[in-house]
């Protein structure tokens, strides 16, 4: 039989494109097994994506004491298993050096960080809030409100945090109450 270049270009196109999709199929099924494996022993547990408030469900896997593996939970009624890709990166969260664990503080001037206590940090800010609002002034008079703090929520917050967030910020005076995606 005789064969055209036409015909055999398309024959050896359509057999190196089986031959990649074919690869591509077993490297997708040896990296399932791997992860499979990784996390056979290890003790699983559920929880909340912490990023907006969408809410969607995860499954952490933990061996020694380290998270190994999170991943959607199919079982969650609202996300039924797929993650955006910040969910899906949320492993980083639990192993990364380069996550702050710790208050870091730079006064006024400094060009150096300094490492705090958590309560530390507490007491500092609680008493700028109150300096900040007993100074709270309109042409001379005291007044209840304060333009000089502004308050950002965050994407993670639901209906009642932000509820109780806003009714706390009012309560103190705040006029400027922003929200994180907007800036
Ligand atoms: S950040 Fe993504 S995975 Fe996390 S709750 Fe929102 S939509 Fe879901």
């Amino acid at each position: 039989m005789k064969i055209t270049r036409r015909q055999f270009l398309k024959l050896t196109g359509v057999t190196a494109f089986a031959t990649i999709g074919i690869f591509k199929l077993e490297a997708i099924q040896a990296k399932a097994e791997e992860l499979r494996l990784r996390i056979r022993y290890a003790k699983q547990t559920t929880t909340i994506c912490p990023y907006c408030a969408v809410g969607c469900g995860e499954i952490v896997s933990v061996s020694n004491g380290k998270v190994i593996n999170i991943e959607g939970d199919p079982d969650h009624p609202i996300n039924e298993g797929s993650l955006c890709s910040k969910g899906s990166a949320l492993y980083q969260v639990a192993n990364n050096d380069l996550r702050l664990t710790k208050v870091k503080y730079r006064a006024p001037g400094s060009a150096y960080w300094e490492e705090k206590s958590w309560n530390w940090a507490i007491d500092r800010i609680s008493s700028r809030i109150k300096e900040t609002r007993d100074a709270a002034l309109s042409d001379g008079r005291k007044v209840n409100r304060i333009d000089s703090l502004a308050a950002i929520g965050g994407a993670a917050l639901d209906n009642e945090e932000c509820y109780l967030y806003s009714k706390f910020m009012r309560a103190l005076g705040v006029v400027y109450i922003e929200h994180q995606a907007r800036i």
